[in-house]
């Protein structure tokens, strides 16, 4: 058997049976109900209770799939109270799923002080894994994915914002911000003041709905697009921004130096294998580096 027929083999690997006493964290998803794993239904279905962000909306995503497991409210205002008898709950054998209203919980969404808990008291959490807007943003934006940070929501007023966009400025790797349709223009310029006029970034809009947009182009040019057209105002957005590329260090630059002399002789894979000999920087990163750099 290879290892690709292993890894199609359902439901083969104990910590994925939904009946055993445990935490599952199940992402659902951010628009498309078509992308809902197997899996996240098959643990819906068979856990005791899911623990809900919002019991209404989770119950048009749960009657959809004809799953009529039992459900909890758990948020923000009333995690202190709820963790506590989760945690209880399973301690005396039963299994709980968390969800939030879209995604994968924890991400920008309630779950770090039950994930916490329960690692505290020795339960076991199980990623039932499915989407999330940063990384299906991130996945379609067209700017270097090596390395980046995922920021999530700005303040909202500018004076935090512009403080909170301020420590980001200098960043090299690429960043990722969720934000809302009825501060994105406001946001859009910001940041053109912040990191530039000219600095990369892509809008990614409802994405996998129907008005799905994904456009790739300069902070000031993207604050003119979305100034243009209402449209481009609402629904949910992930902005992703390029880093600095001007803030290479002169470590980078060296290396980069390197890895275009390599270039000449060695195929990628050589050539950062070497690299990374001489260097000490991961062979990995050297790799991505010199595809970036066959790119330029
Ligand atoms: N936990 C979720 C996840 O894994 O993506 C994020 C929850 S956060 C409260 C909601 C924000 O995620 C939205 O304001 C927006 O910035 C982003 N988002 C969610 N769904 C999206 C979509 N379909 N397209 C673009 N952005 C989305």
């Amino acid at each position: 058997m290879t290892a690709t027929d292993t890894f199609f083999q359902p439901n083969t690997a104990i910590n994925t049976q939904p009946n055993i006493a445990a935490l599952y964290i199940v992402a659902t998803p951010i628009g498309n109900m078509s992308d809902i794993s197997a899996r996240a239904i098959n643990t819906l279905n068979k856990v005791d209770i899911i623990a809900c962000e919002d019991t209404r909306t989770s119950g048009k995503l749960l009657s959809n799939f004809g799953i009529n497991t039992q459900t909890w409210a758990y948020h923000e205002h009333n995690s202190e109270i709820q963790t506590p008898k989760i945690i209880e709950m399973i301690q005396r054998g039963h299994s709980i799923a968390l969800i939030s209203d879209a995604g994968t919980p924890l991400i920008s969404d309630p779950g770090y002080q039950l994930v916490q808990a329960a690692h505290k008291a020795g339960i076991k959490v199980v990623p039932i894994v499915g989407a999330s807007a940063a990384i299906a943003a991130l996945s379609v934006a067209g700017l270097p994915s090596d390395k980046f940070s995922f920021v999530g929501f700005l303040p909202a007023k500018t004076h935090g914002r512009i403080k909170q966009l301020e420590q980001y400025a200098n960043r090299t790797e690429t960043l990722i911000f969720y934000e809302a349709p009825h501060r994105i223009i406001a946001s859009l310029n910001d940041m053109a003041a912040v990191f530039g006029d000219t600095r990369p970034a892509t809008l990614c809009r409802e994405l996998t709905k129907t008005f799905e947009t994904v456009k790739k182009a300069t902070l000031s040019e993207l604050a003119e697009f979305v100034a243009a057209d209402n449209n481009q105002q609402k629904g949910e957005i992930v902005l992703v921004v390029g880093g600095d590329v001007n803030n290479k260090t002169d470590d980078d630059s060296a290396h980069d130096k390197l890895l275009l002399r390599l270039l000449e002789d060695l195929s990628v894979k050589k050539a950062a294998a070497l690299a990374s000999d001489l260097t000490g920087v991961k062979k990995n990163a050297l790799y991505q580096r010199l595809l970036e750099l066959q790119d330029k």
